[in-house]
C-alpha cells in the first residue's frame, strides 16, 4: 500500500516536534542534510519502485544498483592500488629467483596469489 512507504511526519526533531505531514504526491524518501536536523521528505514526484512511492533517484532498486556499482568500482581501485604497492615484495621475490632460489615457481606463485582477490585464490588450480 502506498502509505506504507511514507513516514507519518517528516522533519520531526527537538526543535520541531510536529514536523510536516507526508505529501503523497511526492517521493516517500526521508532525506537529511545539515539544514534539516530532522530530515525532510524528498521533493521529487513519485512514480518509481514499489507502489510507485519513490522518485527515479530513490527507487530502492536504483539505490541498490548504485551502491553495488560504487562498491565494485572501489574494489577495482583497491586491487589496482594493491598491485602498485606489491612492487617491493615482487622485487624481493624476483631478486631471490635471480640469485638462484631452489623453487622459483613456488615463491613466484605465492607472491602473486597473495595479491589476487580471495575468491580467485579459492578453488582454482
Ligand atoms: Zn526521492
Amino acid at each position: 500500500m502506498l502509505a506504507d512507504h511514507y513516514k507519518l511526519r517528516y522533519g520531526v526533531w527537538a526543535g520541531d516536534k510536529t514536523g510536516h505531514a507526508a505529501n503523497y504526491d511526492r517521493c516517500c524518501a526521508s532525506l537529511h542534510d545539515k539544514y534539516h536536523p530532522g530530515g525532510y521528505q524528498c521533493t521529487r514526484k513519485r512514480g518509481f519502485g514499489p507502489d510507485e512511492a519513490y522518485c527515479k533517484q530513490h527507487d530502492p532498486e536504483a539505490v541498490k544498483s548504485r551502491a553495488i556499482a560504487a562498491q565494485e568500482k572501489s574494489d577495482r581501485q583497491w586491487r589496482a592500488r594493491r598491485i602498485e604497492l606489491a612492487g617491493q615484495r615482487f622485487f624481493t621475490v624476483l631478486k631471490q629467483i635471480a640469485d638462484g632460489h631452489n623453487d622459483p615457481r613456488t615463491i613466484a606463485q605465492e607472491a602473486i596469489a597473495s595479491y589476487l582477490p580471495k575468491e580467485s585464490r579459492d578453488g582454482t588450480e
